[in-house]
């Protein structure tokens, strides 16, 4: 089994160190990152400087690009062959609701399902990553059984990536894995007025406060409850309820 492994919190993160580690007992593991954060850069390309891969140890590189170009430099310039998975993580912080839609991480998964290639995203849903360090390390124990139980299914679904989010507790308090689907949050308080140092008005985008949403089998509810949540995710933003009842819109001519 070969892994390809990236993130968007830099090839430097502790997570990214963790989820290699977990990985290591079950293939081959190969590790192309991006050589600073690139959190909350989603989906994005590099169009407009060349990227240069630099080789810091066997099987792993570093590029000054986004998780996307990572993962599309890996597989069609420096991986001899294709991964069998893509595992994006672990991000240093959750990636849950419609934090998927900002986060690196899960576009990395994203990318390697564009290639089709079976893809995985994981986050720890620690809100203080430098409190909850050693429960992020602790994970490693319930990581390694997790990817091998989902590597080893008779076959992973086309045109779908999982995204794995990890409870901030010790290793042993975790309750056990569940099937869930996107919760919602609505952020208040992010976006904060400053003055820059000559005095004109600036904003920072961070910081205030979540609030969550959602039914019982939500990503967000199975964090809080101590479970590992695993939340399947497609491409496809067709809205197809709408498609079956807007027909009365512009009807067959
Ligand atoms: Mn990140």
């Amino acid at each position: 089994m070969r892994f390809l492994i990236t993130n968007d919190d830099g090839i430097l993160a502790h997570g990214i160190e963790c989820l290699a580690e977990a990985a290591q007992p079950l293939g081959d593991v190969f590790v192309v990152a991006p050589d600073r954060e690139q959190s909350a850069t989603s989906h994005s390309l590099t169009l407009h400087h060349p990227l240069r891969p630099v080789q810091r140890a066997e099987r792993r590189w570093q590029v000054d690009g986004t998780p996307t170009d990572c993962v599309m430099l890996a597989v069609e310039a420096l991986l001899d062959e294709r991964p069998d998975f893509v595992l994006s993580g672990v991000n240093h912080g959750q990636n849950m609701g419609e934090d998927v839609l900002y986060s690196g991480t899960v576009a990395a998964a994203m990318e390697g399902l564009a290639l089709g290639i079976p893809s995985i995203a994981i986050s720890f849903a620690g809100g203080d990553l430098r409190a909850d360090l050693s429960h992020l390390r602790e994970q490693v124990t319930v990581l390694t059984p997790l990817l091998q139980r989902i590597t080893s299914l008779p076959s992973f679904p086309p045109n779908m990536l999982l995204n794995v989010n990890l409870p901030p507790i010790p290793a042993d308090r975790v309750k056990g894995v569940k099937l869930t689907r996107l919760g919602s949050r609505v952020y208040s308080g992010s976006l904060k007025p400053m003055k820059d140092p000559w005095g004109r008005d600036i904003f920072w985008i961070g910081g205030g406060s979540i609030s969550w949403s959602g039914d019982s089998d939500s990503d967000f509810r199975a964090i809080q409850e101590g479970f590992i949540s695993v939340t399947p995710l497609h491409l496809d933003l067709t809205h197809f309820g709408m498609l079956e009842s807007a027909g009365a819109w512009w009807p067959d001519p």
